[in-house]
Order: structure tokens, then C-alpha cells, then sequence
């Protein structure tokens, strides 16, 4: 391979044998091609949502999201009834946030994770239980604080020191007891079907293993604060359960020392669970990975003789990245001639 083929076009990338195939694992189930050679999606023409609304349009699949959705909420709901423990399922509302997905994920029974003013609000306003919500972030101000903690949020995971103190002011300050999670470092680090584990990891979120048991003791001391579990996020586009297990052995650990201080209900292991976003990808079914989770943290906590915590989990674009389809309309093509016999075709939208 030439130094300038590898420089126009990826290695993994390889030309396709129909260019318009609509690849399964990459488009919701209800896309096909009809007898003019266009698009329907869930039974609608792309040419009448152009007709309709314009380009560039992004356009949901209601079906698909809500099939999701369901999906991993049965994958770690199996899981976890397999050991006797309850599961709960945030989507991870970053991976895309209106009023209509959240009501169509809470009604699949999915709680929601908000990490700004702004995300809370269109979560509450899509109908979300506020007891349902958690609250993730390393720099949530003391406005959305407090606003979390006006709502009655479920959970706020928190993520400095700082932080710890700013809201335990404000629960005490509106007499209420906020739960909180810990974010942890937990040096793993995943993607695809690779993961690096680190003992320090430079990120700007959470706390490290050390720092954690820190946190944890002095949220204890906090009357207004109540700590239900650690949480680690590992990373996007993990394509199997590797990492998160390391993962587990680490929060595990920390979890099993910190039930010396009161017990601790909850353990969450974040999000990543990977898609397809060309044919070359391969996640594995969320259902082994859910198995892989919760089973290896069955595993740690057998070995060092502790109660099984739930589990929680915050899946986002797994949830909705299938559903989604962005139409564009092609406007200028053209060919450019670079070097002796190499062209590239710029498609313009
Ligand atoms: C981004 C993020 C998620 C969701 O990640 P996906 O790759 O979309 O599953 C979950 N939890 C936290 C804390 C995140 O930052």
C-alpha cells in the first residue's frame, strides 16, 4: 500500500460490494429499499420527510430506540435475577436527549442519567420521575445543584471534593438527604476489544481508588448526604466485557473495604457498550456483556465473602445510535486529481 493510499482512506475501510446495501447491524430493522430504489424508514419515505421538514434532517426510529432500550433492560434484568440482586438501567441521556426519548425510554422502564441544567430539564419535561434521575458531571455549578437537589433527584454522582461540600451545604440548607455515588478512577481504560489498566489514570472525572475511600468517609460524616455505591464510567465503543470485569475487580475491592463504614446497596459500572457503525464492527450481543458484568462482580464478591450490591448500568448510544438515520441531500460532486494517477470524489451536502 502506497503512503498516499493510506493516507486517503483508512486501512479497515474496504469498498463494498453494493454501495447501497443497507448494512443490518448499522440501520434500524424497519429500513429497506423500495421499487423506486429509495429509502423507507419505519414505514416513511425519506423523499416525503425531505418533502416535509427539509435537509439535513435527523430522523428517530420510535420502534428501534424502544426495542433497545428493552433489550438491555432484559439483558441485565436476566443477569441480575440469575443472583438474586435487582438491576437498574439509565440511559445515558448525552447520547441524545429530547421530551419524546425520554418518555419513550422511561415508559421501556429505563431510568435517566442528565449531566446539565439543560439535559434535567428536558428529562423532567419528557416526564422522567425525578427519584429516577442521576446527576454525573465534574463541574456541575452550584445553580444546577441546587436545582437537582430542588427536584428531588435520585442520585447525584459526585465527583470532587469540592463538590461533596457544595452539596451537602445545599441538602442542608433545604433539609433534605441527597443520596450520592462515587465516581471512581479506576485506571481501566476500553475500547473496542482492547483495555488498558493503569494504577493512575490522568482524567479530569472522579476520584481515584485512594481518594474515594476519602470521599466516601467524609460523606459519611455529612448527615445531609447518604453515599450509595461507586461508580465508574470505562470508557465508549467497548465491544466486550474484558474491562468492565477488570473494572468490577477494582471497584469491588474498594466496595468490600468501605462496607466496614455501613452497608452499600448500589454498584454502577457506567456505559460504552459499543455499535455498529460500519460493517466492520463487531460488538458482542449486550446480553454476554451483561452476563460478563454482573457475573464477574458475583464473582469478586463471593471470593472476599460480601453481599451482592445491584447493579447498575448507563448504556447511551446503544440505546438509540441504530435508531438514528441523518438524511442529507447531495448538492455539488466533484473529482480532484492528486499526484499522478490517484483521484479523490468529494461529495458535497
Ligand atoms: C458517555 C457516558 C455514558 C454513555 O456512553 P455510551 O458510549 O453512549 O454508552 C454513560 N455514563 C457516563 C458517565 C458517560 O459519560
Amino acid at each position: 500500500m502506497s503512503a498516499s493510499h493510506s493516507a486517503l482512506v483508512p486501512e479497515w475501510l474496504t469498498a463494498p460490494a453494493e454501495a447501497n446495501e443497507l448494512v443490518a447491524s448499522v440501520w434500524p430493522s424497519s429500513a429497506h429499499r423500495v421499487d423506486d430504489g429509495s429509502v423507507e424508514i419505519a414505514g416513511v419515505s425519506v423523499f416525503d420527510l425531505r418533502d416535509r421538514f427539509g435537509t439535513p434532517l435527523y430522523v428517530l426510529d420510535e420502534d428501534e430506540v424502544r426495542a433497545h432500550a428493552r433489550r438491555a433492560r432484559d439483558a441485565f434484568g436476566a443477569a441480575a435475577e440469575r443472583h438474586g440482586i435487582r438491576s437498574h438501567v439509565y440511559y445515558a441521556g448525552k447520547a441524545f436527549l429530547s421530551t419524546e426519548v425520554v418518555r419513550w425510554v422511561t415508559e421501556e422502564g429505563l431510568a435517566v442519567d442528565v449531566c446539565t441544567r439543560g439535559e434535567l430539564e428536558v428529562a423532567l419535561a419528557g416526564g422522567a420521575d425525578p427519584a429516577r434521575l442521576g446527576f454525573h458531571g465534574n463541574n456541575k455549578s452550584v445553580a444546577e445543584l441546587e436545582r437537582a437537589v430542588e427536584v428531588g433527584i435520585g442520585s447525584v454522582v459526585v465527583d470532587s471534593p469540592i463538590e461533596i461540600e457544595r452539596l451537602a451545604a445545599i441538602a442542608d440548607r433545604r433539609g433534605a438527604v441527597q443520596s450520592v455515588l462515587v465516581r471512581v478512577r479506576t485506571g481501566v481504560h476500553a475500547e473496542t476489544h482492547a483495555f488498558l489498566a493503569t494504577a493512575h489514570e490522568d482524567q479530569k472525572f472522579g476520584f481515584s481508588l485512594a481518594g474515594a475511600a476519602d470521599a466516601v468517609a467524609r460523606i459519611r460524616e455529612l448527615p445531609s448526604l447518604r453515599f450509595v455505591g461507586l461508580h465508574a464510567h470505562i470508557g465508549s465503543q467497548i465491544f466486550d466485557s474484558a474491562g468492565f470485569r477488570e473494572s468490577a475487580a477494582r471497584l469491588v475491592d474498594l466496595h468490600a473495604d468501605l462496607l466496614a463504614g455501613g452497608e452499600i446497596p448500589l454498584l454502577n459500572v457506567g456505559g460504552g457498550f459499543g455499535i455498529s457503525y460500519t460493517s466492520v464492527d463487531d460488538p458482542r450481543p449486550i446480553e454476554e456483556i451483561a452476563d460478563g458484568i454482573v457475573d464477574a462482580i458475583a464473582d469478586e464478591c463471593e471470593v472476599r465473602g460480601i453481599p451482592m450490591p445491584d447493579v447498575a448500568c448507563e448504556p447511551g448510544r446503544v440505546i438509540v445510535g441504530q435508531a438514528g438515520v441523518t438524511l442529507y441531500e447531495v448538492g455539488t460532486v466533484k473529482k480532484v486529481t492528486i499526484g499522478e494517477e490517484r483521484e479523490r470524489t468529494y461529495v458535497s451536502v
